[in-house]
């Protein structure tokens, strides 16, 4: 996270913020939800764009700088880019389609490989949960992958308003909770090393 001086006195740290899953999971729809409050209808798989917004989380505020991803071609300059500049990753698939599950495996491993070993704030999400009927993976699914990889992990709906916040401030909390920790993402770094 970056610190930026409001120039009153306060100041506001930028957390950059990825968000990354197959195409159609909801990506564009849960970041102009967060954004902009409405619900993004159609679908155009194309757009990738980033959008800013400011939060108070834990009495703190937080500018959230977030990159809605499109398209994931293997070998793509922008996808290095993004790796290398974005703190925290949320991984989206929908819970209709195993197919979008099952691809964030290799995601994360990219995402892993990316940052060399180094604690990744992560959340996973699995969008569209407001489709029961069309469900394809099962909560339980998901809860053991996040458990596995010791991320959060949150069923939501860009549609229905559920939990679609949440999952931002979540990646956020992450990025502040590793960052205190390790040795990536500390604003000052003040904190990382406690002398005895
Ligand atoms: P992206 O490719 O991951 O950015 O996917 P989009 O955000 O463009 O969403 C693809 C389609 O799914 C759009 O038609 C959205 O309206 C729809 N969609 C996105 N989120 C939800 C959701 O939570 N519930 C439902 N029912 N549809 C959604
Ligand atoms: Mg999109």
């Amino acid at each position: 996270a970056q610190l930026i001086n409001m120039g009153d006195g306060g100041s506001e740290l930028e957390y950059k913020l990825v968000v990354l899953g197959a195409g159609g999971v909801g990506k564009s729809a849960l970041t102009i939800r967060l954004v902009t409050e409405n619900f993004l209808e159609e679908y155009d798989p194309t757009i990738e764009d980033s959008y800013r917004k400011s939060m108070i989380i834990d009495e703190q505020n937080a500018l959230l700088d977030i990159l809605d991803t499109a398209g994931q071609e293997e070998f793509s300059s922008m996808q290095d880019q993004w790796m290398r500049e974005g703190k925290g990753f949320l991984l989206v698939y929908t819970i209709t389609s195993r197919a979008t599950f099952d691809e964030l495996l290799q995601l994360y491993e990219k995402i892993q490989r990316a940052k060399e070993g180094e604690k990744v704030p992560i959340v996973l999400v699995g969008n569209k949960c407001d489709l029961v009927n069309q469900r394809d993976v099962p909560e339980e699914d998901g809860n053991e992958l996040a458990a596995q990889w010791g991320c959060p992990f949150f069923e939501t709906s860009a549609k229905e308003r559920i939990n679609h916040e949440r999952c931002f401030v979540e990646c956020v909390r992450e990025i502040r909770r590793i960052g205190e920790n390790g040795p990536i993402g500390g604003s000052t770094g003040k904190k990382r090393c406690t002398i005895l």
